[in-house]
Formats: C-alpha cells, sequence, structure tokens
C-alpha cells in the first residue's frame, strides 16, 4: 500500500468519510489539511476532534487549494464541478474518493471484492450476497453504503475470505484504480443527473465497476444498458459476461425456469447445461424486481464459486431492511405494505409491478421526475389513489392523461398527520384482496426527515387502523 509519509494530502468534506480519512492518513505520516464547505456546530466539532490530534482544518471554505497539495481524498458527495477539482485538474493532483482510498489501503492478502452497483436494489442485493456468502460458511460483510464501512473493512481486525461491497455511482466516479474480483449493474435508470451532468456521464460512472474486473462481469439481460457496459469495460483476460434474467436463461446466464431459479453459467456436472439454485418462493420478498436482486447476488455468489445450496440457504435467510416492501398488517383482508424506500419512479415501478390491485399511496419531492411512464404503465393495476405531499400535482396531471377512471384522492396536506388520513382514505378505497402500497416515487423531505420516518408513520396509521 502507498506511501503517505510526509505527503501533503487534503481531505474534501468532514463527516462520514472524511473524518476517518483524515484520521487514517494522519497515522500513516501524511500531513493532512481538511477542507469543509459548512461551519455548523457538527463540523465544528469534528473539526475540533481532528485538530487534537494535529490534523489542519479549513471550515467554510471547501474550494480553495491547501497550498503543496500532493493529493485529495474527497468525499463522494463532492460534484467533479466544484471549484476545488477544477484547480486540482489544472494542477495535476489526483483526486481519490473512499473507495479509492479504502483500494489503495488495503492489504497484500486483502479479502476479494464483490461489488454491486445500479440505480434501485443494490442495499438488498449487497445483503442477499452476504447472505449467500454467509451460507457457504465464508466470512464476509456487506459493505460500502450500508453495514460496515469500507475503510474498517479493510483496515479493521476481522478477518475476512469476501466482502460484498455496495457502491454508489458517486463513489465510482472517484475510484479509478478499483479492480472487483465480479461486479453487477443492476439496473440504470435516470437519477441523480445533476450530479453527473448527464445519464451518458452517470451510465460511464456506473460502468467503472467493470474494468479490471477478473473473473464476471453480471449484467440485466432486461437492461441493455448494463450489458453495454461491459462491452465497453477493459477486463481481464478470461473475465465472463454474465447475464440474469426473469426468463429462461441462454447460456452464460441465470434466470427463471418453471418457479425454480436456475444457473446456465456456472455448471458443475457437465453433464447437465442448467444447475438448479433455489425456488423463487425462497426470495424474500418474492416480487419480480427481487428476484432480479437474487439472480445477481446468486451469479457474483457463483462467479467466487458457491456451491448452488449455498445459494438456497443464503436467500432463505435473508429478510430484507425495513420500508422496503415491508407487509405491515392485513386489516379487513386488505394487505399493508411499506414500500417507503420507493424514492424514485424506477423504484416505484417495481413494487407497483409486484401486486395486482394496488391503492397507491404516492407523492413527495419529484425531484425533477415525469410519471407519465409509471403511471401508464401500472395504470390497470390500480384500484385507487391517494396523493400527499409537495409535488402530488405532478402524479395527479399524469393519472388523468393515462388512468382517468382510476379514483384519486387528492390530499392538500404536506403536515405529517396526513400520513394517517391517507391511509384511511385509502382503506376507504379498497376491496378485500386489494393491497394498500405506500410506494411514494419521490423523496419524503417535505413531510418527513427521511424515508425511515415517512415509512414509520405509515405503520403507525395502519395499527391505528387494526385497533
Ligand atoms: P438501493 O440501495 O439501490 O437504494 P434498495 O435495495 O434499498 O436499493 O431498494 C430501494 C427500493 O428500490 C426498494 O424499496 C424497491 O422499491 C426498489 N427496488 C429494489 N430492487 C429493485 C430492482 N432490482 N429494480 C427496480 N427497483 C428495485
Amino acid at each position: 500500500s502507498p506511501d503517505f509519509q510526509g505527503k501533503h494530502v487534503t481531505v474534501a468534506g468532514l463527516g462520514v468519510s472524511g473524518v476517518p480519512a483524515a484520521k487514517v492518513l494522519h497515522a500513516r505520516g501524511a500531513v493532512v489539511t481538511v477542507v469543509n464547505d459548512g461551519d455548523d456546530a457538527r463540523a465544528r466539532e469534528q473539526a475540533a476532534e481532528l485538530e487534537a490530534l494535529g490534523v489542519t482544518v479549513r471550515l467554510g471554505d471547501g474550494d480553495t487549494l491547501p497550498e503543496g497539495t500532493e493529493l485529495i481524498v474527497t468525499a463522494p458527495g463532492w460534484k467533479p464541478t466544484k471549484p476545488l477539482f477544477q484547480a486540482a485538474a489544472k494542477a495535476g493532483i489526483e483526486v481519490w474518493g473512499d473507495v479509492e482510498l479504502a483500494w489503495r489501503l488495503r492489504g497484500p492478502d486483502a479479502a476479494p471484492w464483490l461489488c454491486v452497483t445500479g440505480t434501485n436494489g443494490k442495499t438488498t442485493t449487497v445483503q442477499m450476497l452476504a447472505s449467500i456468502l454467509r451460507a457457504a460458511g465464508l466470512r464476509t460483510a456487506a459493505v460500502g453504503n450500508i453495514g460496515v464501512s469500507l475503510l474498517d473493512a479493510v483496515l479493521g481486525d476481522e478477518p475476512y475470505d469476501v466482502l460484498a461491497v455496495e457502491l454508489s455511482s458517486y463513489q465510482l466516479h472517484w475510484a479509478p484504480s478499483l479492480r472487483a474480483h465480479s461486479a453487477a449493474v443492476l439496473n440504470l435508470a435516470p437519477d441523480h443527473l445533476d450530479w453527473h451532468g448527464s445519464m451518458e456521464a452517470y451510465a460511464a460512472d456506473k460502468g467503472r465497476i467493470y474494468e479490471g474486473n477478473r473473473v464476471a462481469c453480471v449484467y440485466n439481460v432486461a437492461d441493455k444498458a448494463t450489458e453495454d457496459l461491459v462491452r465497453e469495460a477493459d477486463v481481464e483476460e478470461g473475465c465472463r459476461a454474465i447475464g440474469f434474467t426473469l426468463g429462461t436463461p441462454g447460456p452464460s446466464q441465470l434466470g427463471v425456469v418453471d418457479g425454480i431459479l436456475v444457473d446456465r453459467a456456472f455448471v458443475e456436472n457437465r453433464q447437465k447445461n442448467a444447475q438448479e439454485l433455489a425456488e423463487v418462493s425462497d426470495v424474500n420478498p418474492p416480487a419480480p424486481h427481487n428476484i432480479a436482486n437474487a439472480l445477481a447476488a446468486a451469479a457474483l455468489a457463483r462467479a467466487f464459486g458457491v456451491p448452488p445450496q449455498a445459494v438456497r440457504d443464503g436467500l432463505r435467510a435473508f429478510r430484507p431492511d425495513a420500508h422496503r416492501i415491508a407487509h405491515v398488517a392485513d386489516v379487513d383482508g386488505v394487505a399493508y405494505v411499506d414500500d417507503s424506500k420507493a424514492t424514485n419512479t424506477h423504484a416505484a415501478e417495481a413494487s407497483l409491478a409486484a401486486y395486482e390491485s394496488i391503492v397507491w399511496i404516492a407523492g413527495g419531492l419529484a425531484k425533477g421526475a415525469t410519471f407519465d411512464e409509471l403511471v401508464a404503465k401500472s395504470a390497470k393495476r390500480l384500484r385507487g389513489v391517494v396523493l400527499i405531499g409537495a409535488d402530488r400535482a405532478l402524479i395527479r396531471e399524469a393519472l388523468a392523461r393515462h388512468a382517468p377512471e382510476v379514483p384519486v384522492v387528492d390530499l392538500d396536506r404536506t403536515d405529517t398527520g396526513a400520513m394517517l388520513q391517507a391511509v384511511q382514505e385509502a382503506r376507504r378505497l379498497a376491496a378485500p384482496g386489494d393491497t394498500v402500497l405506500l410506494a411514494p416515487a419521490c423523496a419524503s423531505m417535505d413531510m418527513f426527515t427521511n424515508y425511515t420516518k415517512r415509512g414509520d408513520a405509515f405503520a403507525e396509521a395502519v395499527r391505528e387502523l387494526g385497533s
């Protein structure tokens, strides 16, 4: 790993990534300066902690490149267009993100990385993957955006055989030398375009995950953009392109045949042309998008040599995180499902596709999204719609265009208490056998602190119905 002794390193941004990075670099002998845009109470607290160690911190000035900087280590969220990076580019100074730093600091016998990115399904897939690897008796952790931090996993005392790594498009942008054992791009839909500048730039950053892969590049057969990224990637000799599909798999693919997840890419028995892995009902919940996540996780695990039984056992042991298509309760024959994590239209489309007759609770902050495609695709499944939140008019207008016959209750409120009323209205619209689905297709910050609080408010409201 690199020698930081006496090296002048600028850390861009305090917070969950900057503070540990500054500490590690300082401990390795670097001369560290942290620059931070904000100057609030929390920043001051973190600055004080670092200054006590001998790190220089400049608050309220994240754009002046400190004199003598030889390397910048940035928080992943910092935009590439920031003046700090323009100055760095002009001076020929390298920029690493938190992932790049962890990658460079890993030891010579470090565990290989199995990496996952995509617009939606990253956390779920990485957790499924970790569960499968654990079922195979491997020492592993789900790391990156979730669970253990990458730096801790790489530098800590805990020994790992392999890591299941979730990577955002931001992190990939700043990780030029990362080389995964194998990696998957689950899907590509417009998101975070304000940060990346364009869909092309966003896709290119996601595609970085395949660069230098050694064993397998896993792509989504139904999402051609992911396959294109594999084709464009420069990989190690012998690295294979492996597809996953909800349909019958071709050669070098994993897919579904008669309710069974099957693998035609890694077949142990040369007499057979497919290996059965698990039943669809082993996937929790067995919604189509989630079966896709399971197939992607299985593909990465199989690329690492995990046997079929471990895929089945790992999928059976997997429990989804809260607020991701979580079944809250049945009341009067109606199921209430919390998918508050569906914060964009692509995610909401996936959860609406999982049910037949739905009363849909939607709305919040649209983040520049349009709703026509989502509504047009889902119209035939909608029994009714309840709208909440700041940008609900956008959804109401899309409904008027593509689902004019579906009853809509437009709650003109953005206060937290609106969720209780929304659930009561949804109950009135629902018939036995229906699903009341909170899949807002929007961010939550107009009404709630975050999607967790929004989901909790929904569950609370459902409990009040039941009592
Ligand atoms: P991420 O970590 O990428 O945000 P999560 O696993 O937390 O993804 O899932 C977020 C939401 O995205 C889920 O609640 C669900 O609505 C939706 N989702 C999950 N997997 C997929 C998928 N493969 N395709 C489309 N939407 C998905």
